[in-house]
């Protein structure tokens, strides 16, 4: 959208009856910064009203272009001489999409209403563009192959500013809305950040506000939380399987051996901190860099590309524990 063509007062002003002819309706505002003195269409939403051009968003949208190419019946209200088109929507949320210009900035985080906005009306009225970059930065902070996973800092957020409170919003978006691409790996990263208590009673953002999960959503996360705490203790019979194999070419049984058991101690051990362990998955994260080291040098790489074999097939099944099939029949309704 273009600049506007005078700087708006800091102060939002009160629209009267303007050109309705009446005092009935409803005092109105107009937005402080979407408020173009060019525009040529006057958008309600709630009670605040956008002037803006009806050429830029019937490009954006060819369900709005056909509202507007309507013919205005007779006697209907005007705002300074443009068409009054009433919307459903918030008018945080028409904020959120038309005045939003970090949007066209890649490498800046948007804040979660935003992008939910852009997803909402985006399918509403076919805004593509803005749809189309909310599910990409989505999938890219919430990513559904492992190279990608591994690479992320599970306390950091990089599309999406983070806020005590995002990822249950964003759980419950995505579920209400069957954005199904990001689900499992969003509700992964939640079953590792949260210990069961929050998960269970909701994220408490003041003393009067608690942002909890659908029970739908939460259903799903705690039986996907009871698979994922079963994965690293389910490697430990594959991995006694896997080194039985390697002794005959062991360099040193005795050492090595109690080096397994060592190995196998903190695999198992992870067990116990569920809420570090969930979703991180990897070896590195689990066994002590120098337990790895006293294995011998023919048992300790193939050990740990065993586990890196356990890990990328248990990273297949993560879908299957929030009741999906497979990633690729991941599917966003
Ligand atoms: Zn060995």
């Amino acid at each position: 959208m273009s600049q506007h063509s005078s700087p708006p007062n800091k102060r939002q002003r009160v629209d009267d009856a303007d050109d309705l002819g009446g005092t009935s309706e409803p005092v109105t505002t107009r937005s402080p910064s979407l408020w173009f003195d060019d525009g040529n269409v006057v958008i309600q939403a709630e009670a605040t009203r956008f002037r803006v051009y009806r050429s830029i968003l019937s490009l954006h949208s060819d369900i709005l272009a056909d509202c507007f190419g309507l013919p205005q019946p007779e006697g209907e209200p005007t705002v300074d001489g443009c068409p009054l088109v009433h919307l459903s929507d918030t008018a945080n949320e028409i904020q959120d999409v038309y005045g939003n210009y970090s949007v066209y900035d890649h490498t800046k985080p948007l804040p979660f209403p935003a992008v939910r906005a852009m997803i909402r009306l985006g399918r509403k009225y076919n805004f593509t563009a803005f749809q189309e970059e909310a599910l990409r930065r989505l999938q890219k902070e919430f990513p559904q192959e492992l190279n990608q996973w591994n690479e992320k800092d599970k306390y950091v957020f990089t599309f999406l500013e983070d806020s005590p409170s995002l990822l249950f919003e964003l759980v419950n978006f995505a579920y209400e809305n069957s954005i199904q691409s990001i689900l499992p790996t969003a509700m992964t990263w939640l079953c590792l950040r949260y210990p069961l208590a929050t998960i269970i009673s909701g994220s408490k953002i003041s003393d009067e506000k608690t942002i909890s999960l659908l029970p739908g959503a939460l259903e799903m996360c705690l039986i996907g939380r009871y698979g994922l705490c079963d994965v690293i203790p389910g490697y430990v019979d594959q991995l006694v399987a896997a080194y039985a194999d390697f002794i005959d070419h062991c360099h040193d049984i005795r050492e090595c051996a109690e080096s397994f058991r060592m190995f196998l101690s903190e695999v198992f051990g992870a067990h116990a901190g569920v809420k570090g362990r969930v979703g991180s998955f990897q070896w590195q994260d689990v066994v002590e860099d120098d337990v790895v080291n006293s294995l011998c040098t023919s048992c300790g790489p193939k050990l740990t590309d065993k586990y890196e074999e356990l890990r990328i097939n248990a990273w297949e099944n993560v879908p299957g524990y929030f009741g999906f099939q497979t990633w690729s029949a991941l599917k966003d309704l």
